[in-house]
């Protein structure tokens, strides 16, 4: 049961517990990675409709969950696993009077009217991308479609979740995707362009990306797991696009097209650019404090708010509001004066040309 039930934070911020569960674990596809797959030897458990909507109600009137998150593997067909799905969540919806969250997995290659009906009724809903192409998704799900199946859905939902009259009781408040990291043999480049024109053009709520894990009885076994700092890297940089205004060409790749694992993508960005630092944190602009390591969004509010009083003048200051204060040192300068004792190569940074690092464009162009 403990491995049903899983901790999320809601879009609004608020954390609940979510019962996360398989409609079924029978699968008609071979997606390389997954012991889902057709005709992997484990335990197989399907539900009905019924017996699912009345297990979640046990346990959200037991107080165990708050919300569900449904997805399913595709028993016989995805038209008829994915109507199952919907007529859970409809029977929550209307025989129960169900209102909490409910995020729903939309099945590759759903019909338009299932779409819809997804719309009315789930808080969220998502359709995993797995990869950043047709040619690198044929690597580890040869029978999903990249275009037809998925990236159309998400661009239909994108439209319905736009048309969502938000003054209903349901409707989605946004759609995620996700991909699985390193199992294709994808580069950071690859993943990120894709993930960067999902936000700007389809209005993408989240991105979430899975590093690889090989399970045993699948083709994919023998790979080597995708290490769990690349996963960290791709998240970095992810948030450096949604909250930090960040384009793709700011951020820094390896010759291979890949995050550098020995350091977070903002800190590359600043040691390249000794042009904007240090900066004064008592009169710089907000633009500029959010490009400073160690500087988060709510630092930077509580810098913005605070400095109108009094000048800051000290680390402890700084990180009384929150900030990273040893990632901070050599990029700031408090009143006047640089804090604290910067590291050498932080001191190089000041002393050197811009640090050229690879820049691959986006290329991505099919969204
Ligand atoms: S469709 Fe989903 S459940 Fe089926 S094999 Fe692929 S990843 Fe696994």
């Amino acid at each position: 049961m403990g491995r049903w039930v899983y901790p999320a934070a809601l879009p609004d911020g608020r954390s609940v517990l979510l019962m996360k569960v398989l409609m079924s674990n029978v699968c008609e596809n071979n997606c390389l990675y997954c012991v889902n797959r057709r005709g992997n030897d484990r335990p197989v458990l399907s539900f009905a409709p019924d017996e699912l909507a009345s297990l979640f109600m046990k346990m959200f009137y037991a107080n165990l969950v708050q919300g569900l998150f449904l997805s399913s593997a595709i028993f016989k067909s995805v038209r008829r696993t994915m109507d199952r799905m919907l007529a859970t969540v409809e029977l929550l919806r209307y025989r129960y009077r169900f209102q909490g969250y409910i995020h729903l997995k939309v099945l590759p290659g759903a019909g338009i009217s299932q779409l819809e009906r997804a719309a009315r009724l789930a808080d969220r809903v998502s359709v995993n991308l797995e990869a950043p192409s047709a040619s690198r998704l044929s690597k580890i799900a040869p029978q999903k479609r990249f275009s037809e199946e998925l990236l159309s859905r998400i661009r239909l939902l994108s439209r319905l979740i736009k048309q969502a009259n938000h003054g209903k009781r349901y409707g989605p408040k946004g759609q995620t995707t996700q991909f699985v990291v390193g199992a294709a043999g994808e580069s950071d480049t690859e993943i990120l362009s894709v993930s960067k024109n999902l936000y700007d053009k389809l209005d993408l709520s989240r991105i979430y990306f899975s590093a690889f894990q090989p399970a045993r009885g699948t083709p994919l076994e023998g790979l080597k797991p995708t290490p769990l700092l690349r996963e960290h890297r791709l998240y970095q940089a992810d948030f450096l696009f949604r909250r930090y205004g960040f384009s793709m060409e700011e951020i820094g790749f390896t010759e291979e097209g890949n995050l550098p694992l020995g350091k977070d993508p903002k800190t590359i960005w600043a040691e390249g650019h000794p042009e904007f630092f240090p900066v004064e944190v008592n009169t710089a602009p907000k633009e500029l404090l959010m490009r400073v390591p160690g500087f988060g969004p709510l630092t930077v509010k509580r810098i913005l708010h605070i400095r109108t009083e009094h000048r800051i003048r000290s680390l402890d200051q700084l990180k009384r509001m929150g900030a990273v204060t040893r990632n901070a040192l050599g990029y700031v300068l408090l009143d006047g004066h640089l804090p604290g004792k910067p590291s050498s190569s932080q001191l190089d940074i000041w002393q050197s040309e811009p640090v050229s690092f690879a820049v691959t464009r986006n290329t991505c162009s099919f969204l």
